[in-house]
């Protein structure tokens, strides 16, 4: 019996991840040297796993309020107010969520309604275009190109805006390619917002993740008139090292904390206590292991940017997160043959750009959150593809 015909049409067409898609060529073979997962190297620090355990050891097993335990909305709330200068109250306005992950797909689904339109600029994270198609949302991507370092133009996003837009899609530090967004034009941006009354979704789990000491990261939420449109979102995973927990979360005006509250209170019920009491102690004393981990990315990020551009790939200096996108448009292969290509003859896994939408093909992104010996060894295996290349 065929099953394919009782698939949902929505599912049925929204594509797998083309992180995923490469990643099972890799899957179970000890000696590809990997660029490829999106996620620190580090496990999480020991006083962090040190809460969780602590907490199941006190029996703290159960369900929590399904807006996530008070005292980590209350620190949330604290930390928010500090590092991004908004205020959010702990009661009505955030909503602790099983990752960024499900408070993206919230916010999309308690805001779309079929035909709406949402603007986000490409290339960017895999889980933008399905969760708005996921949401019966029209997704509208918008270049961000390599010569504006892959910030977008608040006049490109202008132009596309038509009476269907609802929702603009905001990530900086971005995901796949580092770009940071200064105020000027970030003000630019909510003055579009504003006048076409659009909400905006920021996603600003890399925010912790910048590297430029003059560059001081400003939320949109922050600018004058747009904390009540904005959707703020956060998590644990990135800066915490606190991936495999599972936690982030939300911020907005309470009438959308509450639509989306009501969606993740069937489909989710809450985040689980254990990763809620870990993520109260990151917030609470977790800093100084943020700052530790920022500063190893920051010596890795300079070393694989110089060694790219010495090798003629030319790469720019990400400002945030922890990848290099350089460009091999060069060498005249496509990202995937690229990608396949570099795997077979040098075991190094880094994902083809256009996994992150049309407007990434011509690029790499390589993930260095990893060992340094593990970067120079991928590095290597680089130099030596690209002479192999040229014959
Ligand atoms: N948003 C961006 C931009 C990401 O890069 C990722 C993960 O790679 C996520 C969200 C998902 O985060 P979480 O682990 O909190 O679900």
């Amino acid at each position: 019996m065929s099953l394919s015909n009782k698939i949902s049409k929505q599912v049925k067409n929204i594509p797998r991840s083309g992180i995923r898609d490469f990643f099972e060529l890799v899957l179970g073979r000890d000696d590809v040297i990997s660029l490829g997962v999106g996620e620190p190297d580090y496990s999480t620090p020991w006083h962090i796993r040190e809460a969780a355990i602590y907490s199941l050891e006190k029996g703290e097993t159960s369900y929590t309020s399904n807006l996530g335990l008070e005292k980590l909305r209350e620190s949330i709330s604290r930390y928010v107010s500090h590092c991004f200068e908004v205020d959010y109250d702990s009661s009505s306005e955030i909503l602790v969520t099983v990752g960024v992950s499900e408070a993206l797909d919230l916010a999309c689904r308690a805001l779309l309604n079929p035909g709406d339109e949402v603007i986000y600029h490409e290339p960017c994270y895999v889980s933008y275009d399905p969760s708005i198609r996921l949401a019966y949302g029209v997704p509208v991507p918008v270049s961000a190109t390599v010569e504006d370092g892959f910030s977008v133009k608040a006049e490109e996003i202008e132009k596309l805006v038509t009476s269907n837009t609802k929702i603009l899609i905001l990530n900086f530090p971005t995901n796949p390619t580092g770009a940071v967004m200064g105020k000027e034009e970030l003000q630019k941006i909510a003055d579009i917002c504003i006048a076409n009354d659009l909400i905006v979704i920021t996603d600003e789990i890399y925010s912790e993740l910048v590297y430029d000491d003059e560059y001081n990261h400003v939320s949109i939420a922050s600018l004058c008139g747009m904390k009540g449109r904005t959707i703020l979102l956060h998590g644990f995973s990135k800066a915490y090292a606190m991936t495999g927990f599972r936690l982030g979360y939300s911020c907005a005006p309470p009438e959308i904390t509450e639509a989306m509250m009501k969606i993740h209170q069937y489909s989710m019920l809450c985040a689980p206590i254990t990763s809620q009491m870990a993520a109260i102690e990151a917030l609470e004393n977790g800093s100084k292991a943020v700052e530790k981990m920022r500063q190893d990315y920051k010596k890795r990020r300079d070393l694989i940017v110089r060694e790219f551009n010495e090798m003629g790939l030319p790469c720019n200096l990400p400002g945030g997160a922890f990848y290099a996108f350089p460009d091999i448009r060069g060498t005249g292969l496509t990202s995937k043959e690229f990608a396949s290509a570099l795997l077979e003859k040098q075991n190094v896994a880094a994902v083809p750009g256009d996994a992150f939408g049309a407007n990434g093909e011509g690029f790499l992104r390589c993930c260095y959150a990893a060992d340094v010996k593990l970067i120079k060894s991928a590095l290597d295996g680089f130099r030596k593809f690209l002479v192999d290349i040229k014959g």
